[in-house]
């Protein structure tokens, strides 16, 4: 029996040119910066950006860490959304080794927190209130449905940190499938962020690595706080040679995952014991609930399992499933299957 993951786009395994592209990578020792291979994959994630410069780092979460304890100091604060990764799942890395203050607001159900809200939190200049310094926002928002942020919504926050002199950090951990999503090029969701991140080990199916971007200034403090958090790699051409794969060859095939996203949601939206808002699927990332007393979230997952069908369960009825690389319409078909056998059972 074939199991089909669909728990998230981080199972995928690299593609046979990926392994291709290690075994043959031209190595050196890049934190004296002379890895041919991470110069290159650098110079290319700067490029797609629309940014001077970029640093690699071996996770998402790094790199979101690096970039806001490189613009923040201690006791300064980070607008940030209440179900953003980085205040939900990053451990509370910021307040834990950078002693920066994280201030939530309400994510609306497509990502975006609300301007007028934005504006009311930033801190008046007085002696009793933390200092403003950064707001984040995340494209595709993972929590909230992987909705792709606008252009013009980043540029009316990015218009808004200027006005009150604030830096912007763009988390876009899946930024690619944020620009397939929404028809416009990577850069025009990035150029006018101060840092970006995003992730080579989702969608894009590398093994390890993401990338920030900034200006050379940006990047040259960046590469010291990486350092500080002892992430100077020596060899890591060895992982950014997978990387260079990745933006070359897995960025247009997102369209597949959005396509096979589509077709699991309007499955799941003939199951009468589960409910879903086939609308708000926009990327990769699938949530939906159990509309059934008879059975709950994980009771389904578990039962899924079972016949190979591996989603997650994030609460009492909800659940979410995510497309990627490694995945097909006849896997989705499936899987389909599989999750009408177990909910028309509950
Ligand atoms: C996965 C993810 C991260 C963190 O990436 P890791 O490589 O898992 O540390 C950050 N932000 C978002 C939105 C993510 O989905």
């Amino acid at each position: 029996m074939k199991t089909i993951d669909l728990r998230s786009d981080t199972v995928t395994l690299p593609s046979p040119a990926m392994r291709e592209a290690i075994n043959t990578a031209e190595l050196g020792d890049d934190v004296f910066g002379e890895d041919p291979t991470v110069n290159r994959l650098e110079e290319m994630a700067a490029e797609r950006m629309g940014k001077e410069a970029a640093l690699l780092v071996v996770s998402g979460t790094m790199g979101n860490l690096v970039c806001i304890l490189t613009h923040c100091r201690r006791g300064e604060e980070v607008i940030l959304g209440d179900m953003s990764h980085t205040f939900l799942y990053e451990a509370g890395g910021m307040s834990a080794l950078g002693g920066v203050h994280p201030h939530t607001l309400a994510n609306q159900p497509d990502g975006t927190m609300l301007l007028e809200e934005i504006e009311a939190a930033v801190r008046a200049d007085n002696v009793h209130f933390p200092r403003t310094r950064l707001i984040c926002l995340e494209n595709t928002h993972n929590r909230c449905a992987g909705s792709p942020l606008t252009v013009e919504y980043t540029d009316a926050v990015v218009a808004l940190a200027k006005k009150h002199n604030l830096l912007l950090h763009l988390d876009g951990a899946r930024i690619f499938n944020a620009a397939l999503a929404l028809g416009v090029d990577v850069k025009q969701l990035t150029q006018s962020a101060d840092s970006v991140t995003f992730c080579l080990s989702k969608g894009l199916a590398a093994p390890v690595g993401s990338l920030l971007c900034g200006s050379k200034k940006f990047i040259a403090e960046a590469r010291r706080t990486r350092k500080v958090l002892g992430g100077g790699m020596r060899q890591a051409g060895i992982i950014a040679a997978a990387g260079i794969t990745a933006l070359e060859e897995m960025i247009d095939r997102l369209e597949e995952d959005h396509r096979n996203a589509k077709r699991l949601a309007q499955g799941i939206a003939g199951v009468e014991a589960l409910s879903i808002d086939v609308g708000s699927v926009r990327t990769d990332i699938v949530y939906f609930e159990v509309a059934s007393e008879r059975i709950t979230a994980e009771q389904l997952t578990s039962e899924l399992a079972k016949k190979g069908v591996k989603i997650l369960h994030i609460g009492p009825n909800r659940l979410r499933a995510v497309t990627h690389y490694g995945i097909t319409a006849d896997d989705i078909d499936i899987a389909l299957k599989a999750i009408q056998d177990v909910a028309n059972r509950a």
